[in-house]
C-alpha cells in the first residue's frame, strides 16, 4: 500500500511534543510492515539541515500566491531511513522560533498560509496533477496542520484521488482563522458552512479534516469516545458523535530504538530494562548530584517532563507540592509552557533547592535521563489524547502517577490490592482531576515506594509491558486496507 504521511512536526527533524515521536516512529512501523510510506513535512531550516540525502525533486509553483515558490526536496529520515519530502520555501517555513511560534512564543501571523501550504501540497501530490509519478492510495493526515488536505481534495472534486485518514492527536488546538483566509487559501465559499469547515465565523482547519476525510482516527480508544462528549470533544462533540461508525481509537507506541535505557546514548549508566534496580540507582544519584538535590536513595524521586499547563495538570502539581515536601519526596521537573506555572515551580525550587528542582527549557537528554533517574512520572492530565511518556517510563522502571483519562486509562493499571497481587498493576490512577484525589494518590505511591518488595513488583510489571509500534501500525494497515477495499 502507498501512504502519503502528512504531519507538521516529524522526530528527530523537528519536535514539539508527542506528534512528532508517532511521526517519527509510525511510519517505520509501516515501512517495517511492509508499507510504501513518505513522509510529507514542511522544510523548516532545522528540518532541512538534518535531513539526509536531500535532492530537490520538483517545482509546487506559488499556489498560495506567497510571492516565492515552493520546490519539493526528496530525503531520508534520520535513523529509519524512510523516504522524505519537504517542501521548500523558505519565505514560509525559515522562521527564527519554533514551527508555530516565535522566539517570544508568539503565532506566526501567517500560519494560515504556512500550513494551508502543508495541506495543499499533500492534496496535489495525492492526484494526477502531481510532478511525481509516485501517488499515495492512501493519503493519512495529522493534526489541524494538515486539516486542509481533504478538504482541498473535495474542492478539487476529481475523478481520481486517493482514500483519506485523518488522526487528532489533540483536539485542543483547531487552527481556527478568520473568514476572509477562505479565499486566500484558494478554497469555495460553498464550503464554508456548518457542515463545511465553518466553525462560530471562523475557518477550521481540524474541523474541515474531520468532515472531508473518508475516516477519523485518534490515538486511544479511550479518547476515542471521550471526544464524543462534551467537554473532552473541545465543541467537536456533536460531528464526532455524528461520525462514530467512522471514528477508531488506536493506541500510540513506544520507539524503543531511542527510548529503552540499553541502548540510550543520552545515560552515562546504560542498564538492561530487567535490571532497573542497579541501573536506576546509578542514574538517580548522578542526577541528584547534578540538580543539587539532597544526595539520598531513599528520598522518593518524582519527575515531570511536560508542556507546564492546566491541561497536563500542572496547577495540581503546584497545589499538592505542600505534600510533596512534607514526605521527604523530591521533584525534578522539565518543561516549559505558561509563564505563571513555569514561576510557581521555579519559586518552589528556590524556596527548597535541596527538594525541588527546575529545569525551564526544552532537552532531549534531560528528558531520557530523568526517565532514568526518577521513581515516579507525575501526569496528572487533565486530558491525555494517549500520552507516550508514560509508556517511556515503564521501560526504565519509573512508576507512572496518573489522572484516569484517554491513553492513561488505557494504558495504566492501578494499583490495588488485587492489582499488586496478580502482578497487573503498572501505576497509580486517580478518578477526579482535583488537588485531593492526586494527593492521596500521591500518598499512596510514596507509601509503597517505601515497601520495596511491593514496590519492585509494580516496576517489573511495567518494565515487561510492550508498547512497540508494530501492534499498532498493524491496525493502521488493516484500517488502510478496509478503506482502499472498500
Ligand atoms: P504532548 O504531545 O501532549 O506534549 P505526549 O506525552 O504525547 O504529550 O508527548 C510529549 C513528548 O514530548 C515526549 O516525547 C516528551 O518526552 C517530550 N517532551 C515534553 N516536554 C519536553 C521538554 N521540556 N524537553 C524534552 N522533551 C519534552
Amino acid at each position: 500500500m502507498r501512504v502519503l504521511f502528512a504531519s507538521s512536526e516529524v522526530y528527530p527533524l523537528v519536535k514539539t511534543g508527542g506528534l512528532a515521536d508517532v511521526s517519527g516512529a509510525l511510519p517505520a512501523a509501516l515501512a517495517q510492515a511492509g508499507q510504501d510510506v513518505r513522509v510529507l513535512l514542511p522544510g523548516y531550516s532545522e528540518a532541512l539541515t538534518k535531513a539526509e540525502g536531500k535532492r530537490q525533486i520538483a517545482s509546487l509553483g506559488d499556489p498560495l500566491g506567497v510571492g516565492a515558490e515552493a520546490k519539493l526536496i526528496s530525503a531520508k529520515l534520520p535513523g529509519s531511513g524512510v523516504p522524505l519530502w519537504l517542501i521548500d520555501c523558505p519565505a514560509l517555513y525559515d522562521r527564527k522560533g519554533g514551527p508555530y511560534q516565535d522566539e517570544d512564543g508568539s503565532e506566526y501571523t501567517d500560519n494560515h498560509l504556512r500550513f494551508g501550504l502543508l495541506s495543499w501540497a499533500a492534496a496535489h501530490l495525492s492526484t494526477a496533477g502531481s510532478p511525481i509519478k509516485w501517488r499515495p492510495e492512501v493519503l493519512h493526515c495529522h493534526d489541524w496542520q494538515t486539516g486542509l488536505a481533504p478538504a482541498y481534495l473535495q474542492a478539487w472534486d476529481l475523478a481520481e484521488r486517493p482514500k483519506t485518514v485523518f488522526t487528532i492527536h489533540n483536539i485542543a488546538y483547531q487552527g481556527l482563522f478568520p473568514a476572509e483566509t477562505v479565499s486566500r487559501l484558494g478554497l469555495p465559499w460553498d464550503m464554508y458552512q456548518m457542515a463545511g469547515f465553518e466553525y462560530y465565523d471562523s475557518l477550521s482547519f481540524l474541523k474541515a479534516g474531520l468532515v472531508y476525510s473518508d475516516r477519523v482516527t485518534t490515538v486511544s480508544p479511550r479518547y476515542a469516545k471521550e471526544i464524543q462528549a462534551a467537554p473532552h470533544g473541545c465543541g467537536l462533540e456533536g460531528l464526532l458523535a455524528e461520525r462514530a461508525a467512522d471514528l477508531t481509537g488506536i493506541i500510540n507506541g513506544a520507539d524503543y530504538a531511542v527510548w529503552d535505557p540499553s541502548v540510550d546514548t543520552n545515560l552515562t549508566h546504560r542498564y538492561k530494562p530487567a535490571d532497573f534496580i542497579t541501573g536506576k540507582a546509578a542514574n538517580k544519584a548522578e542526577l541528584q548530584a547534578e540538580l543539587g538535590l539532597a544526595q539520598d536513595p531513599d528520598a522518593p524521586l518524582l519527575i515531570i517532563v511536560s508542556r507546564l499547563n492546566d491541561l497536563k495538570g500542572m496547577d495540581l502539581v503546584l497545589a499538592v507540592m505542600p505534600a510533596i515536601l512534607r514526605q521527604g519526596a523530591q521533584l525534578a521537573v522539565l518543561g516549559t509552557g505558561d509563564k505563571a506555572l513555569e514561576d510557581g515551580f521555579k519559586a518552589v525550587a528556590d524556596a527548597n533547592p535541596t527538594q525541588v528542582a527546575v529545569k525551564i527549557g526544552y532537552s532531549e537528554t534531560l528528558a531520557h535521563r530523568l526517565m532514568a533517574a526518577g521513581d515516579m512520572l507525575v501526569m496528572p492530565s487533565r486530558f491525555e489524547p494517549c500520552g507516550l511518556t508514560q509508556f517511556y517510563a515503564f521501560r526504565y522502571g519509573t512508576v507512572p502517577v496518573v489522572h484516569v483519562t484517554g491513553g492513561l486509562a488505557d494504558t495504566v493499571v492501578d494499583t490495588t490490592y488485587d492489582g499488586l497481587m496478580t502482578g497487573t498493576a503498572t501505576g497509580f490512577a486517580f478518578e477526579h482531576a482535583n488537588a485531593g484525589a492526586f494527593q492521596w494518590t500521591v500518598e499512596r505511591a510514596v507509601a509503597m515506594f517505601r515497601q520495596k518488595d511491593q514496590w519492585r513488583k509494580v516496576q517489573t510489571a511495567g518494565v515487561y509491558q510492550d508498547f512497540g509500534w508494530d501492534r499498532s501500525a498493524n491496525r493502521y494497515v488493516q484500517l488502510y486496507n478496509g478503506l482502499t477495499a472498500s
